[in-house]
């Protein structure tokens, strides 16, 4: 099955063959290593010079640790909410204590630096909690704006505001650049740009978010980010070994074709996604759109039918609509696919949905793969 969904994703070849390694003892020489160059080619995913770790757990968790390890019970946080996904550091936040700010958005719309900058003016806030691709409705937040703009408040109010960005669904796939935008904490998951298993949550913190780590009093034992800082070169309980090993082989590869390369290549990919439906009457769901997941709301199509079909058919997988939007919506991502796979799902789309009295010319197709033909990848 092409799983052409925001995670998880089909494996790389070199996750794959990772995964097939025999066990390594988590105590070893040998898992120090591949720890170790785990956490360096996080780092250079990341570009950050910062701290990087790890914890078994899917993205969520990474999420959760931010929380806990971050921020205060009596803190005050800040959070756009414009889809299923900004709304769990919501969720996260209340189980700890913490009260939020909410910015209500409407699916599709991303957060405004000038919208951040107003709340500030009106709360004591400790935190904004930022989601760099709503992979709900793929609408993409402007990280480095909202960043600079939350600098400038800092600066002109003498007050520290960390600033913690859910990155699950972008790293190694939207341009994501961690210290140069300033960001104090970027969390990951392996089982999306990374093409490896699921089971490995990366939160990757600052100077400054260090420094709060070290202040906060963490309220979760398996949580706290400070004893992963503390344990390395090791690990303080049993990772999910197998799954760093594909992480470790997959980066490498990723790293050798180059993030910025696939930067691009999943931007033009998405953009081919979202010429080619929206040219069939689809409207996109996101007004800034991200790479890592292109929505579309379905209009007279029932894309839960459209689905089945794809799978049964064309042993395509795509992604319904989350909560209201089941029903209403599709998501399509191009993570970790070939220019030939993005082809076949193009003809794929066109034959399935003939069937609901949609037309994808033969026109549309061929502006489709001219498009795709513009950035290759040797995967
Ligand atoms: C996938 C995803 C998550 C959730 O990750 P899990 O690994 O399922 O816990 C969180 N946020 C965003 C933006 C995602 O795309």
């Amino acid at each position: 099955m092409r799983l052409f969904t925001p995670g998880p994703v089909n494996l790389s070849r070199s996750a794959a063959e990772g995964l097939a390694a025999p066990t390594t003892h988590h105590r070893s020489k040998a898992f120090e290593e591949l720890y170790s160059s785990l956490l360096a080619g996080l780092k250079s995913s990341f570009l950050t010079s910062g701290t990087v770790t790890v914890l078994t757990a899917s993205g969520t968790g990474g999420m959760e640790a931010a929380v806990a390890s971050l921020i205060k019970p009596s803190e005050k946080v800040l959070i756009p909410v414009s889809g299923k996904f900004s709304e769990r550091w919501v969720e996260i936040s209340e189980v700890y204590g913490i009260e939020s700010i909410v910015i209500d958005l409407e699916p599709g719309l991303s957060p405004e630096p000038e919208d951040i900058k107003a709340r500030l003016d009106e709360h004591l806030i400790s935190g904004v909690f930022l989601t760099h691709c709503e992979t709900s409705t793929g609408a993409l937040t402007d990280l480095k704006s909202i960043s600079e703009a939350i600098d400038d408040w800092s600066r002109m109010h003498g007050h520290r505001v960390l600033k913690i960005a859910d990155c699950i669904s972008t790293l190694c796939v939207d341009e994501l650049r961690m210290e140069e935008w300033h960001l104090d904490c970027c969390i990951a998951a392996s089982q999306k740009g990374l093409l490896a298993p699921p089971g490995l949550a990366f939160v990757a913190l600052s100077d400054e978010a260090m420094r709060a780590l070290a202040g906060a009093n963490c309220k979760s034992y398996y949580l706290d980010l400070q004893r992963y800082v503390e344990a390395v070169p090791h690990y303080p309980f049993t990772p999910a070994v197998h799954a760093v090993r594909a992480a470790v082989a997959s980066l490498e590869s990723i790293l050798a074709i180059g993030i910025e390369k696939l930067w691009k290549y999943y931007g033009n990919s998405a953009s081919a996604i979202r010429i080619l439906l929206s040219d069939a009457g689809f409207k996109p769901v996101a007004s800034s759109q991200a790479s890592a997941a292109v929505a579309f709301w379905s209009g007279g199509v029932d894309p839960i039918t459209l689905g089945q079909t794809l799978e049964r058919t064309h042993r395509i997988l795509i992604a319904q609509g989350q909560g209201h939007l089941k029903g209403r919506i599709f998501r399509i991502s191009p993570i970790g696919k070939t220019t030939a796979e993005l082809q076949q799902l193009g003809v794929a789309l066109a034959e399935a949905l003939r069937q609901y009295g949609v037309d994808l010319t033969d026109e549309a197709l061929v502006h489709y793969e001219q498009m795709l033909a513009r950035e290759k990848v040797q995967w």
